[in-house]
């Protein structure tokens, strides 16, 4: 791999490949993979990423918002694409590129009923979102009725997935909560079967569910966060393989003196002769200033070298003291050795947060 000689996010398929067929290799051959590609499929690069998936014959893609999926769609995404929080200003544009909402109220299910019956669609595909416990979106087992009734007086709609997302699939201090929703879903699930004259397929797990709730795979799961190379446990982690690597380079090297002081509001003070090295990646690129002020890092010629002072919107600064290197060196972020669940955890956050927060005026690279 050629050293990076300005910010980089690099982007491994062969990473993603690896990742996917893990997650594959867990499932029945019957159990459909949606991939779930919110928010620049978790930073890194949405296209991209769903292209790749879509040539492996991946089934299904979800987003956040319906632009991200207009986006897929302008980029030659033609599998179908779940738009899991869509509002009723969105309901005319996705019928128009063929996605298919998340109704997760009587609200936004009546009005898009009116919307599709307006554009004379006939068994236009949607979701059906229960709450389960998540309290976030969803129906409740009593719009059930309510649901049913609307439905017998439409042909506009028809429910291709019903579903239902967990609270804490990662946490095994809370499987019996985890399983109360599951028990809870086939409860819901059953009794829309039985006012339906077909089967919607079903779906719960994201990717912590997948990995410890096998039993409730059901026709779907949905993955975000594995197919980046986080498993949510150390154990996990050991067989994924993360796509991303952010990486910089030295701009400039700086001796400083005792009681010399680094960057803004003069947070860092020397307290003798001390070595700094001054990076192009700021808070605007994605490192928060919380991970200034000696809580985050970064990797320099193998050595971690401490953030000092604050983050600033284009440049940090770390302390290289005693590492020995030149303006120039390359700096590694994160890659696959450097977790960024690691330096995401010196902050109290996860790596959901780090990986997504990578701005899109970072540069992306495909690596094969
Ligand atoms: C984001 C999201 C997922 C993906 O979760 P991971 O933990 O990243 O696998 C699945 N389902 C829903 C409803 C989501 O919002």
């Amino acid at each position: 791999m050629p050293k990076a000689q300005e910010t980089i996010l690099e982007i491994n398929l062969n990473a993603l490949k690896h990742n996917f067929d893990y997650l594959k290799s867990k499932l029945n051959n019957n159990t459909k993979f949606l991939a779930v590609v919110k928010a620049f499929a978790y930073g890194s690069d949405a296209a991209l990423i769903a292209n790749y998936l879509q040539d492996l014959n991946i089934d299904y893609f979800a987003v956040a918002y319906t632009h991200e999926g207009v986006a897929l769609r302008d980029a030659g995404i033609t599998k179908p694409i779940l738009v899991l929080h869509p509002q009723p200003i969105n309901f005319k544009e996705i019928i128009d590129r063929c996605l298919e909402p998340n109704l997760y109220s009587l609200k936004v299910f009546k009005e898009f009923i009116e919307i599709a019956e307006k554009e004379n669609q006939t068994n236009y595909p949607v979701h059906l979102k229960f709450n389960t416990g998540l309290n976030r979106l969803g129906f409740l087992k009593n719009d059930i009725d309510v649901i049913a009734n609307i439905l017998k007086k439409t042909k506009a709609v028809k429910v291709t997935s019903v579903f239902s997302h967990l609270a804490a699939s990662e946490d095994s201090n809370e499987k019996q909560f985890t399983l109360s929703q599951i028990e809870k879903f086939e409860t819901i699930t059953a009794l829309l079967n039985t006012k339906l004259e077909y089967k919607p397929i079903k779906h719960i797990c994201n990717t912590s569910g997948i990995l410890n709730y096998p039993e409730a795979h059901y026709d779907m799961v949905r993955s975000g966060i594995a197919l980046y190379g986080f498993g949510n446990s150390k154990e996990e982690n050991k067989h994924l393989k993360p796509i991303a690597c952010l990486k910089s380079i030295i701009s400039q090297i700086h001796l400083l003196e005792k009681n010399e002081t680094v960057g803004y509001n003069r947070a860092f003070k020397s307290d003798g002769l001390q070595k700094s090295a001054t990076i192009p990646i700021g808070h605007a690129d994605g490192i928060g200033r919380q991970y200034g002020n000696g809580k985050g890092y970064v990797i320099i010629n193998d050595c971690k070298a401490p953030i000092i002072g604050n983050v600033c919107m284009d440049m940090i600064m770390v302390d290289v003291t005693n590492i020995d290197c030149n303006e120039g060196d390359e700096v590694i972020i994160f890659d696959q050795k450097n977790s960024a669940s690691n330096l995401a955890n010196t902050v109290n956050t996860i790596s959901y947060e780090l990986i997504t927060s990578v701005s899109q005026r970072v540069k992306r690279k495909i690596v094969k």
